[in-house]
């Protein structure tokens, strides 16, 4: 079950936290794995080692997917040089947080240029490639928050439940293609995006998780194995919630 022997894999944001997870867990199911990152070459490189000294298969590739022309031409780029693409993971993103009264116009256009256009023009070159193929996956990293809402969190939520259209409409206009668009809404994972809370916090998040934890990213990449996966060929337009229970 879940091998992805011979398919290609880019995920986008892929030098660390849960993107990192993800490549990991991709390339040891088989998958030769295209590890993206927008600045620091290092960290994508030993993404690239770890997996390669576990006899896996990758390459660190960079893109800044809140440029759009230039995400486009590298990932055809990417598909071109490596004869397919199967799967896209679309999981770049950032956290600007604050109150609306607040929030700078440039902070929000930001925050929707790389976490919503960045995630559309990654899907847009990928699906341009999965079309000619008649089959692909892409799966866009949306949140919890897109779906619950939360305080301190407008522009981030909106660009959130934004991907879910997105991953709906995409889904209904390619299935006939044989690419299936889900995405994956993960509760509060322990990440660099989350690292900067203090312990009080912590741990007034996990009071409010039913299973009484954060996540892990491993967590999130299984269900990226799973929804890249043949077993998920009949699974599309799906937002797949690995949160502890934390929206239900
Ligand atoms: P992270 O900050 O550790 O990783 C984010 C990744 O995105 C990094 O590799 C970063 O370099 C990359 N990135 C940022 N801007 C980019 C750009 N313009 N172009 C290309 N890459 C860019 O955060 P994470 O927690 O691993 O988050 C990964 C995804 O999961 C994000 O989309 C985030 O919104 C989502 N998410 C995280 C949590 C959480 O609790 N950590 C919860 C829900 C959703």
């Amino acid at each position: 079950m879940f091998d992805l022997t011979g398919k290609v894999a880019i995920v986008t944001g892929g030098s660390r936290g849960i993107g990192r997870a993800m490549c990991e867990a991709l390339a040891e199911h088989g998958a030769r794995v295209v590890v993206g990152y927008a600045s620091g070459e290092e960290k994508a490189r030993e993404v690239v080692s770890a997996i390669e000294a576990k006899g896996g298969q990758a390459e660190a590739f960079q893109v800044d997917v809140s440029n759009g022309a230039q995400t486009e031409e590298r990932i055809a780029d990417v598909a071109k040089r490596l004869g397919r693409l199967d799967v896209l993971v679309a999981n770049a993103g950032i956290s600007i947080d604050g109150l609306l009264l607040r929030l700078r116009d440039e902070d929000f256009d930001r925050l929707l240029s790389v976490n919503l256009k960045g995630a559309v023009a990654s899907s847009r070159a990928a699906i341009k490639v999965m079309m000619r193929a008649r089959t692909g996956r892409v799966i866009l990293v949306s949140s919890v928050v897109g779906e619950s809402g939360n305080a301190g969190q407008t522009a981030y939520a909106a660009s959130k439940a934004a991907l879910l259209g997105v991953t709906k409409s995409l889904a209904r206009e390619y299935a006939t293609r044989g690419i299936t668009v889900n995405a994956i809404t993960p509760g509060y994972i322990d990440t660099d995006m989350t690292a900067a809370l203090n312990d009080d916090q912590k741990k007034q998040i996990a009071a409010a998780i039913p299973l009484g934890r954060t996540g892990k990213p491993r967590e999130i990449a299984a269900a990226a194995v799973f929804l890249a996966s043949d077993e998920a060929a009949y699974v599309t337009g799906h937002a797949l919630r690995v949160n502890g229970g934390m929206y239900v």
